[in-house]
């Protein structure tokens, strides 16, 4: 039985951080990926919760091993998946979320064609603006470098499977976990999870 890999992606302050721990509370049987990342991590942020937060050197040693699934520079840093980890727990059956950006999104598209892609979207420029300096860890600078990036990583959202619009945040966690749900139910996975039930319903 192999699990399903989710790629979420959204313009930072989107809410896409507050959504994946809300729907990991929710749903069981699945995880998100800890990415490795050059950025300093923002007051409260644990090594290993959030982030695995890296050097510069080490991430480019990480990426001369081979140890991203996908990796990608984004605003002024570097961030990648680790791929062993996401091997893994999809080998055990398990759903992993990635929350990565388009260009990882492509990446990963194109070495696991099964992967279902989800964008998620500020319900406006100003709504945008207002989580990003509501979240109050990022400086006036940081906002402005993340609103002027947020065009270029919303002008993809068309390469996305599901696009959601996170305006009331219970509407959205609702149809994010449709999304897994509905993902859960697909007839080969229905097949292997309850072969014996089916059996038993076709025997003489
Ligand atoms: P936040 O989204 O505002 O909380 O900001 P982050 O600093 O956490 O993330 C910055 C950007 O990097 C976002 O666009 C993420 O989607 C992207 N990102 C985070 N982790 C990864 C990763 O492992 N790979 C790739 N390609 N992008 C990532
Ligand atoms: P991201 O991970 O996409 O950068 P976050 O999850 O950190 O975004 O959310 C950014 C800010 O927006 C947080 O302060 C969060 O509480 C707030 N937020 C998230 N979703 C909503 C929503 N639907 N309505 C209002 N505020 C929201
Ligand atoms: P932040 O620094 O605010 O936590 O994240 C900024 C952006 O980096 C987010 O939009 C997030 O999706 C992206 N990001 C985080 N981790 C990864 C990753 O491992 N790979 C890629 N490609 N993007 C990532």
């Amino acid at each position: 039985m192999i699990g399903t890999l989710f790629i979420f992606s959204a313009p930072s302050g989107a809410g896409k951080t507050s959504l994946v721990t809300a729907l990991l509370k929710s749903t069981p049987h699945i995880g998100v990926s800890v990415s490795h990342t050059t950025r300093k991590p923002r007051p409260g942020e644990v090594d290993g919760v959030a982030y695995h937060f890296v050097s510069v050197e080490e991430f480019q040693t990480m990426v001369g091993e081979s140890a991203f699934l996908e990796h990608a520079q984004v605003f002024d840093n570097f961030y990648g998946t680790s791929q062993r980890w996401v091997e893994s727990e999809l080998a055990a059956g398990r759903d992993v979320i990635l929350e990565i950006d388009w260009q990882g999104a492509q990446q990963v598209r194109r070495l696991m064609p099964d992967a279902v892609s989800v964008f998620i979207a500020p319900p406006s420029i100003e709504a945008l603006r207002q989580r990003l300096q509501g979240r109050g860890q990022d400086d006036e600078s940081t906002i402005e470098r993340r609103m002027r990036d947020a065009r270029s990583e919303m002008s993809h959202y068309g390469e996305y499977d599901y696009l959601i619009i996170n305006d009331n945040f219970d509407n959205t966690l609702l149809e994010l976990q449709s999304i897994v749900i509905a993902r859960r139910h697909r007839l080969q996975a229905q097949q292997v999870r309850h072969a014996d039930t089916l059996a038993g319903l076709l025997a003489e």
